[in-house]
């Protein structure tokens, strides 16, 4: 008999099932590698293995939004975090693993622990009792279609076609402009760049021309979505394409002219506070390098910073921040919570922290000790809040943690000194949080 059944044995289920049997909770945790099945990333059947890079990235806590993730759930024991240190290669400022060492360590640990029972099946179809839904972007087929039938099948996105996202304050509004096409809605709710006939023709051939990420074996026949073609696949069907499509100037009143620009690029709110904004139709598979290069010849973008920079790959994801309530809980479904990068968060770590919280949610749930969220000016907060409600539900694109997402810091300050305030703020709140919780 188990009091809760967490379904996927990655980074985020893995965490959750910690976290749970922690808390005194009987957990049956099912995972499909190592019963028959496979995924096309996965190379062996250990839990939370690391299907690419072996970096849990920037361990700095005070001056990046993952470091301070890694101290917030080294706060609240995480297992990911301390097998991490436990078997930590050197890497700099950043927090390297032993990827197999790692994944050992998580397998030994649940495996060891009297009240979870690791079974290696494959759930297809969407539990009654109380359960934790962490089965990942490449979720078995079986399940995904079982998640859809549930939530709508526009609710489940199988392609990640992602546009860069640009930090507000790093966009020039001497040259860009907010204002709507034909000043529709709200009239002023885009950032335009403009671009003359001549910027446009050489980011179009920049477009065409820039190094492109190979698609991999497994994802050359999964089709593009509607209305998510990477620009340099429009650039490709001819010179006007683009300028026709997202880059049309119509409607558009620069100020600086009094006239319609030749092309613009146009940048639409991505959070609620407004401090992120996406690049609207520049899904991309440009490398990264040659995106920050590109998209800084954009007017207006010169100095642009990035959130997040485009990308496209398979996922499978849902539209939490529509779907979830903010304890990561179906609204439809309340017994059934979503943890780990099928919630729209992105990264192992991240996947991890919306693991760590699901599970802690759904103990005191179990327990009858209610738990509130952990605040926003955290980064688990952050994060949260970004999953279950901040994020646009009709936009809504994976995203790694970052300063953006946290409430913004209130008065003139100066930028050097921002990521500290950041993390300070953060640290401060997470203690009070805790202090709570005791
Ligand atoms: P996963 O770690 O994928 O765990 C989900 C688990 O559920 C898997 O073990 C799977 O076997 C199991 N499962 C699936 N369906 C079922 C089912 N029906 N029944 C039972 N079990 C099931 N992130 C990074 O931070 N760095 C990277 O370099 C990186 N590279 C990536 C490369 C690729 C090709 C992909 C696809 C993703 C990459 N990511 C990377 C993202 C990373 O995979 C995720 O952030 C992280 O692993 C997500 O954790 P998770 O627990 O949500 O999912």
């Amino acid at each position: 008999m188990h009091d809760i059944h967490v379904i996927g044995g990655g980074l985020a289920g893995s965490e959750a099932a910690w976290q749970l049997a922690e808390a005194g909770l009987k957990v049956r945790l099912s995972e499909m590698r190592g019963g028959g099945d496979a995924t096309a990333a996965h190379h062996g059947d250990s839990l939370a293995e690391l299907v690419c890079s072996n970096s849990f990235r920037s361990d700095d806590a005070e001056a990046n939004a993952v470091g301070l993730l890694h101290q917030e759930m080294r706060a609240l024991g995480s297992v990911i975090l301390s097998q991490g240190d436990r078997h930590r290669v050197p890497a700099g400022s950043a927090l390297a693993v032993d990827r197999d060492g790692f994944s050992e360590g998580v397998t030994r640990t649940l495996t060891a622990h009297p009240n979870i029972t690791v079974v290696r099946e494959r759930v297809d179809a969407l539990p009654d009792g109380p359960a934790i839904i962490a089965t990942g972007p490449l979720t078995a087929p079986g399940l995904a279609g079982a998640i859809g039938a549930e939530t709508g099948r526009d609710s489940l996105a199988f392609f990640d076609a992602i546009a860069p996202i640009v930090h507000r304050e790093s966009i020039d509004m001497e040259t860009a402009w907010f204002q709507s096409r034909w000043n529709k809605g709200g009239g002023s709710d885009y950032i335009n760049c403009p671009l003359t006939k001549d910027q446009y023709i050489a980011f179009h051939q920049g477009l065409m021309d820039g190094e492109k990420t190979e698609f991999r074996e497994w994802e050359r026949d999964t089709p593009y979505f509607d209305g998510c073609m990477p620009a340099e696949v429009m650039a490709e069907r001819g010179v006007d394409t683009l300028r026709y499509g997202p880059m049309k100037g119509v409607g558009l009143d620069d100020p600086r002219t009094g006239r319609w620009p030749y092309a613009v690029v146009q940048l639409r709110q991505d959070n609620a506070s407004g401090t992120l904004w996406n690049i609207v139709g520049f899904q991309t598979k440009l490398k990264h390098a040659e995106q920050v290069r590109l998209f800084r010849t954009i007017p207006g973008l010169e100095n642009a910073e990035f959130a997040r920079l485009g990308g496209l790959h398979r996922n499978t994801f849902i539209r939490s921040p529509e779907l979830l309530d903010r304890q990561l809980r179906l609204k439809s479904r309340p017994a059934v919570r979503f943890a780990g990068q099928i919630t729209g968060c992105e990264g192992y770590v991240e996947s991890a922290a919306i693991g760590l919280l699901a599970g802690r949610f759904a103990a005191a749930e179990l327990t009858g000790r209610p738990l509130t969220s952990p605040p926003r000016e955290t980064a688990l907060g952050a994060l949260l809040a970004h999953v279950t409600g901040d994020a646009e539900a009709e936009t809504f694109q994976p995203m790694n943690v970052n300063f953006g997402l946290f409430p913004p810091i209130e008065g003139r300050t100066k930028k050097a000194d921002r990521k500290r305030m950041y993390t300070d703020r953060g640290r401060a709140a997470l203690g009070e949080w805790m202090a709570a919780l005791a």
